[in-house]
């Protein structure tokens, strides 16, 4: 099967072999979902998701005792992943290179769900070039208490501005209490331009539409409105990655949905870990056969 042929658009299938111990854990205590059913999803999934997760590099939301314990964040090898979790230098701020972490395979994704992750966020941007971005992300964080109606048509108003200007994006909901509004790049553009980019993009909109957006940092300034965290654009800055679990309560899965879905979905955690099987049959569906690929590079702004 590992061999076999698929139509060029279909991810290769993936499965893996690494062992997963304690898989009677209880990750999440409130819905007592085990390591094993998380596990169970990550195998599932493994093809749909290393076209996104792989290749780039990642941190790790690890709670080797459950989500209700103490969780890390984790973007380096602190040397104990073995050998299907790989290297990538990064050169950081102090001029130091340093090991972040990428997989490439469904080996390398069971290895880390096996060290207790559950959430996977990368950057935007491959191994093969750290410095340019392949993607644009709008994440839009909603203040506490405000409608996700509000969130659905902040959504739609980043596709048309984006398109607008020439901008194809695919929307997903996070799992969590927000959607990102993704816009593929080909990789040419380095991250002080992206950044700048995203930066003058939410200010923009923040400016024109004062009562929905906020681009500001301090919280005060996000009350009753979207935060547009254009900040998810910058240089080492990451995204949770496309079918990963979120460390929140039910287990909820962020997901890649079409814009025609954004219309009438009720919430970004409409999706759970139960959901991998309908979630393979969505991924190798017409409407969302593309999702998050497009040609185009940054335009004048
Ligand atoms: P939601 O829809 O609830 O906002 P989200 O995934 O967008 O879900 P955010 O809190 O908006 O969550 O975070 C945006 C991104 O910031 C995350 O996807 C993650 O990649 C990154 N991030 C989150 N926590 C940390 C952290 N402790 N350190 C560094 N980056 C983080
Ligand atoms: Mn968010
Ligand atoms: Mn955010």
């Amino acid at each position: 099967l590992e061999t076999e042929h698929h139509a060029a658009d279909l991810p290769a299938p993936a499965t893996s072999n690494v062992p997963i111990s304690n898989r009677e854990r209880v990750i999440f205590p409130e819905s007592n979902i085990t390591k094993g059913q998380l596990a169970d999803h990550y195998a599932a999934v493994a093809e749909i998701m290393l076209p996104w997760v792989g290749s780039r590099p990642i941190s790790l939301v690890r709670c080797p005792q459950g989500r209700a314990k103490k969780c890390f964040f984790q973007k380096h090898d602190a040397g104990s992943f073995g050998d299907k979790v790989h290297h990538v230098g990064v050169v950081e701020k102090n001029g130091h290179e340093e090991p972040y972490l990428y997989i490439d395979d469904a080996d390398g994704l069971m290895t880390c769900v096996q060290m207790g992750t559950i959430e996977f966020h990368g950057w935007g941007a491959r191994i093969e070039d750290v410095e340019k971005a392949d993607r644009l992300v709008f994440d839009l964080d909603p203040d506490v208490g405000l409608d996700f109606e509000v969130v659905r048509s902040a959504a739609f108003q980043f596709r048309d501005i984006l398109k607008s200007i020439g901008l194809e994006t695919f929307p997903m909901v996070t799992g969590g209490k927000g959607v990102h509004v993704i816009a593929p790049l080909t990789p040419r553009a380095e991250w002080p331009e992206v950044k700048d980019f995203a930066h003058r993009l939410a200010q923009a909109v923040a400016q024109s539409d004062p009562e929905h957006f906020t681009a500001a940092l301090p919280k005060a300034q996000r009350k009753g409105r979207i935060f547009v965290d254009y900040l998810r654009n910058q240089r080492g800055a990451t995204a949770v990655m496309p079918y990963s679990a979120r460390a929140r309560e039910g287990a909820p899965v962020a997901a890649p949905i079409t814009w025609k879905e954004m219309e009438t979905i009720d919430t970004p955690a409409h999706f759970h870990i139960g959901d991998a099987a309908e979630l393979m049959k969505r991924a190798r569906s017409k409407a969302l056969a593309g999702w998050g690929r497009a040609d185009q590079t940054l335009p004048d702004l």
